[in-house]
This record gives C-alpha cells, sequence and structure tokens, in this order.
C-alpha cells in the first residue's frame, strides 16, 4: 500500500535536493524529543518520518535529546523515549544530548558578540516584552543594546560563572527591533537559571534558549533535512540567521503539520496534568494516547507504522478520526491474534440431556485468517458458561441466540435447543437449559440442520478466571482541547469498565503479559503487562466499530 502512494512533499524535496546533488546526495535527518514526558502518538508520526526517510534513501537519523530546559526534564522520560522508538522498529544511527553541545553553544554565542552580534541586556522579562512592538508598530532598543564587545564579553562571562540571579541578564541577539518577523526583534539566546541539569548536573547555570540551540545542533551534526512542526515556520529565518552569522553547516528546516486525534489531547503539559491528577493510572494506561499506553492496549507497532503512512503528511494542521488509528490496528489483529472464547458476563447453561461427568475435547481452529494458524483443544461439558445477553425470555422474531423454543450451534461443539430457563425468587435468570443434538457434532454433523446463531461458551468445570477491563474513549467531545473551559470537564466517566471475574478458556490461563488475542465476538484483547498477581486483559479495541454504527442510527 504504501509503496504505491505519490512522494509526499517533503519526499519530493529530498529527491530534488538528490537529482541536485545536494550534501552529495546524503539524507540525514534527526527526531529530537524534549525528555520532558512521554512520547504519544503524533510523536510517533514524526518518528515514523524522519527514520523512515532516512531509510528509504539510504541515509542516518539521529535520536536527540533536545534537552536545553533543565527544570523539566528526567532521566526516567530518556529511557522510555528510546524504549518507544525502539519498540516501534526503528534504530537511530547516533544517540545525542543537546546538552553535549553546551560548550559549543557557548562558543557560538562568544563568536557572535565579537561579532558585534550579540549583547547583554540587564532589562527585565517584563521589559522586553514591553519594547518588542507588535506587528503594526516596530518595538524599541533595549538601553543595553550598545554595550562594547569587550563588555559584552566580560558581562557573558560572568553570568556563566553564577555572578548573577535567574532573570537578572540574558544574551540577546542583535538584529533589528523593527524587524516585521517578531521573533526577529533581537531574541534571546541565553537565559540565567541556577538549576541542576539531568546531565550536566550544576556545571551550567545560563541555558540556551530552543532557537539558539536547535538549528546549531543540527548544523554541528550536519543534519541535512531538520523536519519540525508547524508552529515553527516563523522561527525559520532565525534558524537560518544564526547558521549563516555563524558560518556553520547549513542545516535546513523543513515543516508539516501537527497530528491530532480526536477524542483526545496530545500535548505533554496536558498529558501530564492528566497523570499528576490521577484521572489516569500513568504515562501508560492503556486510555492514554501515549506510544507506551497504546504498547499496552495491545496497538501492535505494525499499526502505529501503518497509520503514520496512511494518514500521510500533511502542510495544514489537521484532526485525524481516531476510527482510522483503530482500523489499522484490527486490520493486523485480525491477521495476527488467536481466537479464544471467554465469557465476560456470565450465566450458567445445562444441557440437560448431556451425561453428568462426560466430557468432550474440540479441536478449535486458532485463526481462521490463518491457514499456519494451527488448532487447539477445547474441553466442554454438561455445565457451560454463556453471556448473558446471549439468552432472552421472551425474544422478538429475529433474535438467533438463546429463547425457549430456538436452537443455535455452540462454537465448535454441537447445536442446542433451549427448553427454558431457572430463576431465583427475585426472578433473575440464574439457568438456561437446553438439550443438545448429538448427531450435529462440529466438523462431522449428520443432523442436516441448519441454525441461524453461533454462540461462544467455556466449560464450567474447566474454566479459569481472568479480570478484564473494558476501554472506551477518554474525552465525551472530538476535540477536548478547543472547547470552553478547562479540557477535564470533557473526560468521559466511563471510560473503564472493570469486569472483575470472566471465564475463560483453560488454554487462555497460560497467556503471557503482552499476548493479543481475540476473544470470540468479543473484541481484541491484550494481556496487560502491569499487574502480575492476576491475569489481567485489556481490551484493545471492539471487532467492529461501535461508534460509527451508533453515529449511523443518529
Ligand atoms: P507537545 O506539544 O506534545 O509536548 P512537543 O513538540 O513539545 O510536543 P517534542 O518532544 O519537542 O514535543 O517533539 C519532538 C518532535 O516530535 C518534534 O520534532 C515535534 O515537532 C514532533 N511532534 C510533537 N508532537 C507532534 C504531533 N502531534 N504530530 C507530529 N509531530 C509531533
Ligand atoms: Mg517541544
Amino acid at each position: 500500500m504504501s509503496e504505491e502512494r505519490s512522494l509526499n512533499f517533503l519526499e519530493e524535496i529530498i529527491e530534488n535536493d538528490i537529482a541536485e546533488g545536494k550534501n552529495n546526495g546524503r539524507v540525514h535527518t534527526r527526531f529530537p524529543p524534549e525528555p520532558n514526558g512521554y512520547l504519544h502518538i503524533g510523536h510517533a508520526t514524526s518518528i515514523c518520518l524522519n527514520f523512515g526517510l532516512a531509510k528509504k534513501y539510504n541515509g542516518k537519523c539521529n535520536l536527540r535529546f533536545d534537552d536545553t530546559n533543565p527544570v523539566t526534564e528526567e532521566t526516567e522520560y530518556v529511557e522510555n523515549i528510546k524504549n518507544d522508538i525502539k519498540w516501534l522498529g526503528f534504530q537511530w544511527d547516533n544517540e545525542l544530548y543537546a546538552s553535549d553541545y553546551f560548550d559549543k553553544l557557548f562558543d557560538f554565542a562568544v563568536t557572535l558578540i565579537r561579532k558585534g552580534l550579540a549583547y547583554v541586556d540587564d532589562s527585565t522579562a517584563e521589559q522586553i516584552a514591553a519594547t518588542k512592538g507588535s506587528t503594526i508598530a516596530p518595538g524599541t532598543d533595549s538601553p543595553f543594546r550598545n554595550r562594547t564587545i569587550d563588555q559584552n564579553l566580560q558581562l557573558f562571562e560572568e553570568m556563566r560563572a553564577g555572578k548573577y540571579k535567574d532573570g537578572e541578564k540574558t544574551l540577546r541577539a542583535k538584529i533589528d527591533m523593527a524587524h516585521p518577523n517578531l521573533l526577529l526583534r533581537d531574541p534571546l539566546m541565553y537565559r540565567i537559571k541556577h538549576e541542576h541539569h539531568h546531565r550536566t548536573g550544576d556545571k551550567w547555570c545560563i541555558y540556551p534558549m530552543y532557537d539558539f540551540a536547535h538549528g546549531q545542533s543540527d548544523s554541528i551534526e550536519e543534519i541535512t533535512h531538520s523536519i519540525c512542526t508547524l508552529e515553527f515556520i516563523h522561527h525559520r529565518p532565525l534558524y537560518n540567521w544564526f547558521i549563516e552569522q555563524l558560518g556553520i553547516f547549513p542545516s535546513h528546516q523543513y515543516e508539516f503539520a501537527r497530528r491530532n486525534l480526536t477524542y483526545t489531547v496530545m500535548s505533554k503539559r496536558k498529558l501530564l496534568q492528566l497523570v499528576n491528577e490521577n484521572h489516569v493510572s500513568g504515562w501508560n494506561d492503556p486510555r492514554m494516547p501515549t506510544i507506551s499506553g497504546m504498547r499496552r492496549r495491545g496497538y501492535p507497532a505494525e499499526a502505529l507504522r501503518q497509520f503514520s503512512d496512511t494518514i500521510g503528511i500533511a502542510k495544514r494542521e489537521n484532526i485525524v478520526d481516531i476510527s482510522m488509528l483503530e482500523f489499522c490496528v484490527r486490520e493486523i489483529l485480525n491477521k495476527t491474534a488467536n481466537r479464544f472464547m471467554a465469557v465476560l458476563d456470565p450465566v450458567k447453561l445445562v444441557i440437560i440431556n448431556y451425561p453428568e461427568g462426560q466430557e468432550d475435547i474440540f479441536d478449535a481452529e486458532n485463526n481462521p485468517e490463518d491457514p499456519n494458524g494451527g488448532t487447539r483443544k477445547v474441553p466442554f461439558s454438561r455445565e457451560l458458561w454463556i453471556e448473558r445477553e446471549d439468552f432472552m425470555e421472551n425474544a422478538p422474531k429475529k433474535f438467533f441466540r438463546l429463547a425457549p423454543g430456538n436452537m443455535v450451534r455452540l462454537k465448535s461443539a454441537y447445536i442446542v435447543k433451549c427448553e427454558g430457563c431457572k430463576k431465583d425468587d427475585e426472578g433473575n435468570i440464574i439457568e438456561v437449559q437446553c438439550t443438545y443434538l448429538p448427531e450435529s457434532k462440529s466438523g462431522n454433523d449428520t443432523s442436516g440442520l441448519s441454525v441461524k446463531g453461533t454462540i461462544h461458551w467455556v466449560s464450567v468445570p474447566h474454566a479459569k478466571t481472568a479480570e478484564v477491563r473494558m476501554y472506551d474513549r477518554l474525552f465525551r467531545v472530538e476535540d477536548p482541547s478547543n472547547e470552553d473551559g478547562d479540557f477535564k470537564e470533557y473526560i468521559n466517566p466511563d471510560s473503564m469498565h472493570v469486569l472483575p471475574q470472566a471465564y475463560i478458556e483453560p488454554e487462555l490461563a497460560n497467556a503471557q503479559p503482552g499476548d493479543r488475542v481475540q476473544f470470540m465476538r468479543k473484541g481484541y484483547f491484550c494481556v496487560d503487562t502491569e499487574v502480575r498477581d492476576t491475569l489481567v486483559f485489556n481490551r484493545t479495541v471492539t471487532l467492529k466499530d461501535a461508534w460509527a454504527k451508533e453515529q449511523r442510527k443518529g
């Protein structure tokens, strides 16, 4: 599928560059996460894009941690980011850290001061903001703009040496306070922050701004195509300005549209709130749009890659329907997940003409979509668990499941005829009763009957138990970030429903954390990787798109 699609605009740019012999035809990209949170599905797009382009054009892709802000960054995040990228199926050529360039960046700053292109400013953040001007009015020069080169060199050294408090001084590029692009009105290059950094410790108390760090880091690594999201488009002239003034390797920035998904939020700041305020159990809660959440929920890496590829790379901001992602997930699980029977909301079925103590062992196909999928043994006996919803005492005409007088096939076993049910004193159904047709054995059916419904079941004496967690969308509205008020007001209060005791086939009791299976008629499920003392299944996705059906009904 992806081989046949037309080139996206970045591929077109790269193929042009190669044709023109730019950088000797070399392609080198990078994925630059800030280690201030876990990666989400939007990052997965960026990863597939950067690593995918490098692969396609025999190039390289660096993993560079953009760790220039000491306050929000942590080593825990670094490890999880690496883990997620590997799980997605990619391997970086170099693992690098912007903080490794702090010395070089400092030297670059000194170079610009020497060229008269940077100055130390004593103005406060408020003063700087107040003199920026606007899109229709020029800014005004800082009173410190004309310090001599020697003064600037000395003050900048003193900033580094820790002589000043946070916010007391900044280093600014000396460009043009009337520039039509506000980002070029003497942008900040360095700020003072007496903070411990997760890698450089207390070596630095001045830290470079994103704009001064990113392009230069690209250049140091000789990145040919630096791909970022659209909000940085106005930063590009500044990216180029620093590189040109420093006369260093000319990396180029290209922008593509941020990928958003319906019924969730994507910004790490918001995801962090969900975690910190216990709306979810953690960054890898199966309802989170994080890569680790989706992995725990049972989404195959291939589905995330396929999703990134099929949606394409856009130039305009877009919000993609989550059902597109779920479609990719289903497609892959349909081919790869073995089928099992599990009863989530059980009621007992007794086959009154099946001898007590007798059992049958049936061979059941593991996966009808996979000719090499093999079979498994499923035990059968007089008492079975079936889904409560598969029996109705007073059923409408088109109810093809169990109702007095109706016949159904028990999957892989016999045809049974419903004879009635037993109730407790309060009228609750506690047992459904059937007779079976011995000659209707699956695979050797001589009954000549054809029945409309097939239901799943689990033999009572053989059944094992498991906890099953059903998930729904984390938010009630398509785009919670775009609604009035706080996005958390739109959290879906029923996004998780726990079934503490479901019955599963005995064979499933050996399932290992991370195993993905289909519960026939119920959906795709994955063994939870966090809970170890009981067997827990997370519902990955339903078999069909229930929401689409719901919406068609109107
Ligand atoms: P967020 O706003 O979610 O915190 P970010 O842009 O601050 O994201 P970074 O760690 O800086 O997160 O992002 C690393 C890379 O991933 C950047 O190149 C960024 O442009 C890209 N990226 C982040 N979010 C998305 C998204 N939703 N769609 C596509 N690419 C994204
Ligand atoms: Mg960022």
